[in-house]
């Protein structure tokens, strides 16, 4: 596949670099090396747009996501093969993840009508308060490759649906399917200049999303660090930003917890992605009198899972997305492993044909000293570590600097009530190892990021606040 580039609804190619296939390392295709030339032409074409697609109506805008929706969805296949040949998920995972891209396109085509002002009663009896609901300008949208179209969706839905017009740039490992979203705008009609993708160099379009005064919103999922640059370089022209950056997520396992269900749900959890998502579980603690039957019932799980090409479907895991990825997981695990952990099952991985792959692994006996329980593994590989109340295992959650996702099982209710209130966290799964939906506010505390995406929540990122005042006297 040839990916260009998709600036004022025309194609346009350029010098290239290649995708290639983490499970093998062979040619996925090519996508163009874009930089700040071109940010600068998408950026023109977005903010040309602007008006007229702005001054449509919501229904009229949702009506286009709607079609978006639709043709998503009948490529759902293609598009599937398409993301477990660009970053490795295995293909129904990849599939899965089509459908929940879907899932925003159609969620904000109809939240796109529910962005109400309000009428305040006013301080005098000449005036007439009202507040306005508008788009907030060219968003830059920077997603990351480990879900190549649903982070996409997340972001460029919401932001067409309020009225907002679009440069994305997306991850140079998973270019591709960023290029297969933007034929599927061109057949929705989208009018030109509405959603333009520039593909190629971070750093080059990065800053010059940036420098470019009509860019009036930033919204990136990512790394803390590049997250961080993003906020400092939005100080510049005071940009509204939005920031999904790293998690730590931990899981409590308490004492009257359905262990099957907490099983069930923490390997879902854990392993989906091969570990690499930002909700993934990170560390997981299982209070005493339930943790051998946790840890023995987890690692049959793990055990019983089999990691390799994403492509056979006998393979609940995929490959890692590089080398880089593998060898800080293999880091951490030979960390925890000096310092005392006892591997149950995996503790190793392999390169095969060029890919990196890591078994599903679980770790007892683990202590807050070790490595992976503050930084974020990004692989399968759960970590448990023994608590005696819940006041412990809330606190070892709590003590992170990041505050993403965080897991809980227990079947009684004020505890439950207690603990989701204690949480520092924008996410809480209680009982629930996957709480994303397009429906509900995603996004994190402290330096997991700020504002949400989803939910009614994810139109609001994209929608500025005029109070009017009108003088009736
Ligand atoms: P990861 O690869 O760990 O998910 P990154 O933050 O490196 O996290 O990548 C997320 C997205 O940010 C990708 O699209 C990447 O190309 C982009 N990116 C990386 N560096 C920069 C930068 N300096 N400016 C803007 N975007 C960047």
């Amino acid at each position: 596949m040839e990916g260009k580039l998709f600036i004022q609804g025309k194609w346009q190619g350029g010098d290239t670099f290649d995708v290639t296939n983490p499970a093998d390392g062979s040619k996925v295709g090519t996508a163009v090396d874009a930089g700040s030339k071109e940010t600068a032409e998408a950026v023109k074409a977005a903010s040309e747009a602007f008006t007229s697609w702005s001054q449509k109506t919501a229904e009229e805008r949702g009506k286009y996501l709607k079609k978006l929706q639709a043709l998503m969805l009948e490529h759902r296949d293609e598009l599937g093969e398409l993301i477990t040949k660009e970053m490795g998920k295995p293909l129904q995972e990849a599939k899965g993840e089509v459908e929940y891209a879907a899932s925003f396109l159609e969620w904000f085509a109809e939240e796109g009508r529910r962005a109400y002002g309000d009428i305040i009663p006013s301080n005098a009896r000449s005036k007439r308060f009202m507040v306005f609901k508008q788009p907030v300008g060219v968003v830059g949208a920077i997603t990351p490759w480990n879900f190549p179209q649903a982070m996409v969706t997340r972001k460029v839905a919401p932001a067409l649906a309020a009225g907002c017009t679009v440069v994305l740039k997306p991850a140079e490992d998973t270019p591709l399917s960023a290029v297969k979203f933007a034929e599927l705008c061109e057949q929705a009609g989208l009018p030109a200049g509405v959603f333009n993708l520039v593909t190629g160099d971070a750093k080059g379009i990065g800053d010059e999303l940036l420098n470019q005064e009509k860019v009036r919103k930033v919204t990136f999922t990512g790394s803390t660090a590049v997250g961080k640059h993003l906020m400092q370089g939005s100080a510049e022209h005071v940009k509204k930003i939005s920031l999904e950056l790293g998690g730590h997520a931990p899981v409590i396992v308490l004492n009257d917890a359905d262990l099957d269900l907490a099983v069930a749900e923490t390997a879902a959890s854990k392993f989906r992605n091969a570990g690499q998502t930002c909700v993934c579980a990170n560390r997981v603690y299982v209070q005493a009198d339930v943790y051998e039957a946790f840890v023995e019932k987890f690692k049959e799980k793990a055990a019983s899972m089999n990691v390799g090409d994403g492509m056979d479907t006998s393979n609940q895991l995929g490959p890692l997305i590089n080398k880089e990825a593998y060898d800080k997981v293999d880091r951490h695990v030979k960390d925890a492993r000096e310092q005392g952990a006892i591997v149950e099952t995996g503790g190793e991985g392999f390169s095969k044909d060029g890919g990196w792959f890591y078994k599903p692994t679980v770790l007892s006996n683990v202590t807050h000293d070790m490595v992976m329980m503050e930084e974020e593994t990004f692989g399968p590989v759960a970590p448990i570590q023994k608590v005696e109340t819940v006041e412990e295992a809330v606190e070892l959650a709590n003590a992170s600097r990041y505050g993403l996702a965080a897991y809980f099982f227990t079947e009684n209710m004020k505890t439950g009530m207690h603990v989701a209130e204690n949480l520092a966290f924008g996410i809480v799964g209680w009982n629930d190892g996957r709480p994303s939906a397009a429906e509900a506010p995603f996004g994190g505390m402290k330096e997991s990021g700020l504002d949400r995406e989803g939910g009614r929540e994810g139109l609001e990122a994209f929608l500025e606040t005029k109070y009017v005042s009108l003088g009736v006297k």
